[in-house]
Order: structure tokens, then sequence, then C-alpha cells
């Protein structure tokens, strides 16, 4: 597994503005758009991408444009739907598909709920959308759900992470041989008890949508 940390002090700088329990949700929502769409920078480094001859007033030249078929981005909702636009905003032309999970806060299981993506993604390259990387229990179950459909070529963007779970998922990851990149906006302290990212931001749910 190929983990990338963001190092930039504007990243550092929207992360703080988004963990103040002060912020409202218009303005974390804005942030986390902002923050996607620094990170949508590195997780789309490898993207796929292919010769195209075109003609500029002086000269004809060979540029580059997105390959076929086009990358798919996939928020895990109902948070992931917050990093949404901020994702499509470098990526216009991907698709977006679905994935609905939830984490029982007792026993911190996950659970699938709802999904709308192709049967087949095959050669598809595919971009988790998750803010928060916490005890790996998503990222796992997304992972395995996306490469049963087939796909190989997986990146999952979160704004933050817990050290608990880039191990946990480290370790599921290592018993199969799915290459996965996981950009992250900073790796923070620990979990705590409740399975919440210490210092953290929250529920990340809540602080976008409010308590529904
Ligand atoms: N999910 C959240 O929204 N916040 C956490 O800290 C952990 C999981």
């Amino acid at each position: 597994m190929d983990v990338h940390v963001a190092d930039h002090p504007l990243i550092a700088h929207k992360l703080t503005y988004l963990r103040d329990k002060r912020t409202d949700s218009p303005t974390f929502r804005r942030l986390a758009e902002e923050l996607v769409t620094l990170l949508a920078y590195e997780a789309t480094r490898d993207v796929r991408v292919e010769p195209f001859d075109i003609e500029t007033p002086v000269a004809p030249t060979t540029g580059i444009k997105l390959s076929n078929p086009k990358p798919i981005i996939v928020p895990i909702l109902r948070a992931g739907l917050g990093m949404l636009d901020g994702m499509v905003k470098l990526l216009p032309s991907a698709e977006v598909g679905f994935l609905g999970m939830i984490r029982n806060e007792e026993t911190l299981e996950v659970s699938t709920y709802a999904n709308r993506l192709p049967d087949d993604l095959t050669g598809r390259q595919v971009f988790i959308l998750d803010p928060m990387l916490a005890t790996g229990g998503t990222l796992v179950m997304a992972i395995d759900y996306l490469t049963s459909k087939g796909a190989r070529d997986i990146t999952a963007v979160c704004l933050l992470a817990a050290p608990e779970g880039i191990k946990h998922l480290e370790d599921e990851l290592s018993e199969s041989n799915i290459p996965v990149k996981v950009v992250l906006g900073t790796i923070d302290e620990k979990l705590n008890e409740k399975g919440y990212i210490v210092p953290g931001l929250g529920d990340a749910g809540d602080r976008l949508y409010g308590v529904v």
C-alpha cells in the first residue's frame, strides 16, 4: 500500500479551521471541498492519459488527454459526499458511483446499505472519497467490494487518518495483491475508545450536514 501524506502549509491551514469546533457547516463544507481539490492534485498524479494531437494558432503539437474508460469517483455516503465537488472540479469528465456504508457506533462494525456502481470495474481507475480513515473498516470493505467488481487500480482520498486505521488497512491489503494508494491530508495521533480520531474533527457527516 502506498501512503502519501500531503505536506503543504495551505492544507495544514485549512485542516486547522476544519477541526475547530466553532466552524459552522457552510464553512466546513467549503473547506472540505477546497482540501479535496488540493489532495486530488496528488491523488491524480498517475491518472491514465494518452497522446492527443492538436494545433495551436502557431503549430501542430501533441499533448495528452485522459484515456477511456474515464476514471470513476466513489464517495462513501454520507460524509464522502462532502468531498465530491472538490474532486469533480479537477476531474470533470470522471463518472461518479456511490457506496453507502454505515458504522455501528457500539461495535464499530461496518455494513453496506446502498450502492450505485457499474457491475464491471475492470480496467477502471477508481478514486474512493472518505474523509476519515479511522478504524479502516469502511475502506477495507469498500476496497473489497470494488475489487470484487474487477477494480485493480484504486486510490483512496481521506482528509484525516489514525495510525491504527492505516495499519489495519495495510494488514488487510497485504493478503491480496491489489496495489492501493492512499492520499491523506494528515495523520493524527490515535483513535479513542469510541473509534473517533484524536484530535480529529468529530463526526464528519454531522459537521457537514448536521445531526440527522
Ligand atoms: N468518523 C468520523 O466522522 N469521525 C471520526 O473521528 C471517526 C470516524
